[in-house]
């Protein structure tokens, strides 16, 4: 079975050794499969030499020839090594810094026959190319090479040749459980893989065709766990009929609740009352308001004598809802505590045992309150925030943790993730929705625009300006790791603190270990940082009202409902936030226009709908790999067809243990 190969350990794969692993662990990539699924972000086509005589300045280009001379200029490591290199139509000149090891190298000796590749470049009348990649002619094989990200510190080069090597290891008759549901429509899953990895042809359609039986997988597993949760999820739940609580409550709360939050309030506290289980989803923009609608519900749990539990996906974000519900709770007398993977053995214990006993009413955590060995002694509410971050299976994990004997806990997801209407029933399903839409008052729109990189310059003093005015500073970058192209988190604080030594900037991302990174996010809540260079990790939730502007590189890489997201860091008190989108250089013209959507657009619904309509087939398979609304490979605008066609269509299948295990990011979310 396919999925069987897929969960071998990545120590399997030739070259990976203990060290490498480990490091590889910390980017999520544990197994074969998790590694199959690092897919290329580009493929060069290396099927034809050029002639020397017919480079072009300034384009990369493959070429094969003698070693005429090679020299050393300089002394020991450093020296410069300059190869001369020709083929019956010219010659070149191919230049090596650093790389005084070569001179030793007898596959470089005069005579020998080496294939190249680089981006040509005349200079002095002469061609001549920089730190090509190389290797024997013998060792060249013609073809498509994919290109991949370097990841956890590892070249793209590196990566190619571990996927090589783990392609190798999956069994030819290694089978998906889908490979039969879909035998009329696609090819085998193992054929896709390996067609997205070492592609025949760069024909789109085909490139598009292994993608979208790779995102299969994912879509009809989590279609069929949805639907089976469904069929659960109809037992009487408690009902809480108490009112006198949630009017103290009403009452302490610091405003009026807005149209949106009233309306929402009366939906969930309908349900609450109905005896019945709920089961919806509260989704409303960001900044719309939504720990107030979920904090009404728990005090109404609360005050009829139940639990309630908010489960967040990150502990940051938890963190936080712990201190603003805390103010909120302590005049009515109630208490809430946190639990997290932080949580100390000690206080851990003393926490699940108040809640046991009942004592402890109401808790925010984060997957930590999944595990097995929390037990309430009669949880009557549950609530997930950001449920997008959480699987199928944990979103109902906490609702499952019901006692023997007692009645099914309600379930309140909440989301800003504006799910277009088309495609919230195929998706969410199994739940009813309550859309918040508008603003609490006196918000201005964040002022939205798209520049080029090379404006850096106008930017810097920009952002002087709201240093100077006390304003504080998210900037992001597409990755974690180091790549060729300097958009690394790292990379990012070295190049900032330079321009603004009195800043402070700090790092934060989702590897970091949990002290590190609530420090940094404290650093800049508290305003002992000024500037903070992230990931998207800041993308959820997180309340810094002093933050005035938001700077997000290669923003064409994102989707516009998380370009949205991300926006809504700022803009957060009555000051003016400002947002600005690098548009990275191979953005294409119609991800200009798409980004030009965010100029005009400042609702959420609005700009997923937009995406959905100017999507569709666009963008080149693997330049986005990774999916949004807590999905591996899925992405809401891009797959919306695929995801209507099989929520009509559903197989029945059975996916076995391991496919459900592979599949994990919708299964199983950690911080
Ligand atoms: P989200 O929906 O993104 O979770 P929050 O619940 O964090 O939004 O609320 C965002 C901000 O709006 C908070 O600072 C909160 O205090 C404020 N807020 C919420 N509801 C109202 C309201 N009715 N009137 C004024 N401010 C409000
Ligand atoms: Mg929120």
């Amino acid at each position: 079975m396919m999925y069987q190969t897929m969960a071998l350990p990545l120590s399997t794969v030739k070259g990976v050794g203990p060290a490498l692993e480990k490091r590889l662990h910390q980017r999520d990539i544990r197994t074969l499969g998790d590694l199959l699924l690092h897919l290329p972000k580009d493929y060069i086509d290396d099927r034809q030499l050029s002639p020397i005589a017919q480079l072009c300045d300034g384009v990369s280009a493959r070429i094969q020839g003698r070693i005429l001379t090679k020299e050393a200029r300089g002394y020991g490591k450093k020296r410069q090594v300059i190869i001369l290199l020709a083929d019956d139509s010219g010659r070149i000149r191919l230049n090596f810094f650093h790389s005084g090891y070569m001179m030793s190298d007898a596959r470089l000796s005069e005579g020998r026959e080496i294939a190249v590749r680089g981006v040509a470049e005349r200079w002095q009348g002469q061609w001549q190319m920089t730190h090509p990649e190389w290797c024997v002619s013998e060792a060249f094989q013609p073809g498509y090479q994919p290109v991949y990200r370097a990841l956890a510190g590892l070249s793209g080069k590196r990566i190619a040749t571990l996927i090589r090597q783990a392609l190798t290891l999956l069994p030819v008759a290694a089978s998906s459980p889908l490979d039969a549901v879909l035998a009329a429509t696609a090819s085998p899953l193992r054929q896709a893989l390996r067609e997205l990895h070492q592609p025949h042809d760069l024909d789109s359609e085909a490139l598009n065709r292994a993608a979208v039986r790779l995102k299969c997988e994912e879509l009809i597993l989590y279609l069929q766990l949805m639907r089976e949760k469904k069929r659960q999820a109809d037992c009487p739940a408690v009902s809480l009929q108490a009112e006198t609580s949630s009017r103290l409550m009403h009452q302490s709360l610091p405003f009026e609740l807005t149209d949106a939050q009233a309306s929402a309030w009366s939906d969930i506290s309908t349900d609450l009352n109905s005896g019945k289980r709920m089961h919806r989803l509260l989704q409303g923009d960001v900044g719309a308001g939504k720990t107030w609608v979920a904090a009404l519900a728990m005090i109404k749990a609360a005050g009829c004598g139940y639990q309630a539990a908010l489960l967040a996906p990150t502990e940051v974000l938890a963190k936080q809802h712990a201190e603003t519900l805390q103010a909120l709770f302590a005049p009515l007398g109630f208490t809430i505590k946190l639990l997290t993977g932080s949580t100390r053995a000690k206080e851990r214990r003393e926490l699940l045992a108040e809640l046991g006993s009942g004592e402890l009413k109401l808790i925010v955590g984060t997957h930590a309150l999944l595990s097995e060995d929390v037990v309430f002694n009669h949880l009557a509410l549950a609530l997930v925030d950001e449920q997008h971050r959480f699987g199928v299976r944990q979103r109902w994990g906490l609702a499952d943790k019901k006692r023997d004997g007692h009645q099914a806990v309600h379930l309140l997801g909440m989301t800003a993730t504006p799910i277009p209407r088309t495609l919230a029933l195929a998706l969410y399903g199994d739940m009813d929705l309550s859309i918040m839409r508008g603003m609490p008052p006196g918000r201005k729109p964040v002022e939205t625009r798209v520049i080029a990189s090379d404006k850096m310059k106008s930017l810097i003093a920009g952002m002087q300006r709201i240093l100077d005015a006390e304003g504080r500073i998210y900037w992001i970058v597409p990755r974690i790791d180091e790549d060729e192209d300097g958009l690394s988190v790292d990379q990012r604080v070295e190049l900032l603190k330079r321009y603004f030594p009195d800043a402070n900037v700090l790092g934060l991302h989702g590897r970091m270990k949990s002290g590190d990174k609530n420090g940094a996010l404290e650093a800049f809540t508290t305003g002992v940082c000024k500037m903070l260079v992230s990931t998207t990790v800041v993308e959820v939730g997180v309340n810094v009202p002093e933050a005035r502007l938001i700077v997000i590189e290669e923003a064409e890489s994102y989707g516009l409902a998380q370009l949205h997201q991300l926006r809504g860091r700022v803009g957060r008190s009555s000051e003016q936030g400002y947002c600005m989108l690098i548009a990275g250089d191979a953005a294409s013209e119609g991800s200009r226009t798409r980004l030009n959507q965010m100029v005009n657009t400042h609702d959420g619904l609005e700009l997923a709908e937009a995406d959905l309509a100017l999507r569709g087939s666009g963008d080149a398979v693997g330049t986005r790999q990774h999916g949004d609304a807590g999905f591996r490979l899925l992405n809401m605008a891009e797959d919306a067809t695929l995801i209507r066609y099989w929520f009509e269509n559903l197989p029945d299948f059975d996916p076995g243990e391991e496919m459900q295990r592979f599949w994990r990011p919708f299964a199983e979310s950690t911080d």
